[in-house]
């Protein structure tokens, strides 16, 4: 039987898909900003707060009941007609080879920092191993309703300590408990928030010259980085709302900026805004430099094709109730329920009995999964984290990033 998730999988183009992390400091938010995420998704259908244990991200005893949960590898959840994966990165340096692994199936990341503390020294090292890794990433300010937020004292704490050009796209509407909403400096319309709903709004009058001044920085500074916006502000001494789009676009994909947007997960603000920088700044699988694996001993590429080999990284595996799940990024084919493949580096066959998505509180199975897409499967016995699962006709093992030898493109 097809379920909707496969018919949702066909419509969705590739383009369509983001596969993304939230890289952050213990403490800086994670599991609430996720939380509102699959909330507003319509992922979870019920608000947790983090400190009445009720949010799905953090229980064992609930993946022990349910058998998965969100706080396994990856949840998919939908957005504004794209779909979403987000992957869990570990928020503590000692689980580093794990960080590295997730890294390298993100096509995006979500930089959070807290609004009053800033840049902290994990979420440089975080940081940094993303800059290896080439992962681009906007940066979420969190927790803007606390006494002593400062947002402009975070930009520069970015700017400084992790030698990136700042990109601010909004302007904070209050401040501390007063913080009601955000003015996107893009579209110069103001956003606020009023418990669970949200309005757009003119600017108000009182915060006009001041946002006037402030998208005139942003078009000064996208101006001096991209050439586009730098060839339209001369000539009409303004740069548009589509062509700041396009160039924050390539700037956060080249990692010559970050863009910057704000808000209070707690009081859920600004998770609307973050959802949309996702899909309108962060990469597709199609739109990532394709992933390097040897066979033979001689170094292929593998592009997001569906059509092409199957190829795909376990990035981790878990023991649940409903068995082990074994955490697939598809890099390129197709793999369907039945399946058998190779282990290439341990050169064993295992066999794909089940493909799930996982959601929040439940998941999905699906018949197949295509090239670009993050799922768990059942069926692999022995496979661990960084294996590389391939069609047996096409045998490679999936190596780090920066493989030095002679390349063939395989079509
Ligand atoms: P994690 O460790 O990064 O997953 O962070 P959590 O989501 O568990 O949040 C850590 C603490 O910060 C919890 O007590 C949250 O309730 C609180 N918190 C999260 N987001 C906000 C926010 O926007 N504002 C305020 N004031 N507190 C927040």
């Amino acid at each position: 039987m097809r379920t909707n998730l496969d018919l949702r999988q066909q419509n969705h183009p590739l383009s369509g898909l983001r596969n993304v992390g939230i890289l952050a400091h213990v403490d800086a938010g994670k599991t609430t900003v996720t939380e509102r995420i699959l909330y507003l998704t319509g992922t979870i259908h019920k608000r947790g707060e983090v400190h009445d244990g009720t949010t799905v991200t953090d229980f064992d005893s609930q993946e022990r009941d349910r058998g998965i949960t969100i706080f396994a590898a990856a949840v998919s959840c939908d957005w504004d007609g794209h779909s979403i994966n987000l992957i869990d990165t570990p928020g503590h340096v000692d689980f580093s080879d794990e960080v590295e692994r997730s890294l390298r199936v993100l096509d995006g990341a979500v930089a959070l920092f807290d609004a009053v503390a800033g840049v902290e020294p994990q979420s440089e090292s975080v940081w940094r191993q993303a800059d290896r890794h080439g992962v681009p990433r906007i940066a979420f300010v969190n927790k803007m309703d606390r006494p002593g937020a400062d947002l402009d004292a975070a930009v520069a704490s970015i700017r400084e300590r992790l030698h990136v050009t700042p990109l601010v796209v909004q302007l904070p509407i209050g401040q501390e408990a007063g913080f009601s909403g955000v003015i996107d400096l893009i579209r110069m319309r103001a956003y606020v928030w009023n418990d669970d709903t949200f309005a757009e709004r003119q600017v108000p009058d009182a915060l006009l010259e001041q946002a006037k001044r402030r998208r005139r920085l942003l078009e000064e500074t996208v101006a001096e980085l991209h050439p586009v916006a730098l060839e339209e502000f001369y000539a009409r001494s303004t740069v548009s709302a589509e062509t700041l789009a396009a160039a924050l676009r390539d700037l956060t994909r080249s990692g010559t900026g970050v863009v910057v947007l704000c808000g209070s997960a707690y009081r859920n603000r600004g998770i609307e805004p973050l959802l949309d920088a996702v899909v309108a700044y962060l990469p597709s699988p199609q739109e990532v430099p394709a992933v390097r694996g040897i066979s033979d001993g001689v170094v292929q590429e593998r592009i997001a094709d569906p059509r092409a080999p199957f190829a795909a990284l376990v990035f981790k595996v878990s023991s649940t109730a409903t068995g082990r799940l074994t955490y697939l990024r598809v890099y390129s084919g197709t793999i369907r329920k039945g399946d058998t493949v190779v282990d290439a580096g341990a050169g064993r066959t295992e066999r794909i009995s089940r493909i799930l998505r996982v959601q929040a509180d439940q998941h999905a199975e699906v018949q197949q999964a295509f090239a670009g897409d993050i799922v768990a499967v059942i069926g692999p016995k022995s496979a661990r984290g960084g294996a590389t699962l391939c069609a047996p006709t096409a045998p490679l093992v999936l190596e780090p990033p920066a493989v030095a030898a002679p390349v063939v493109a395989v079509a």
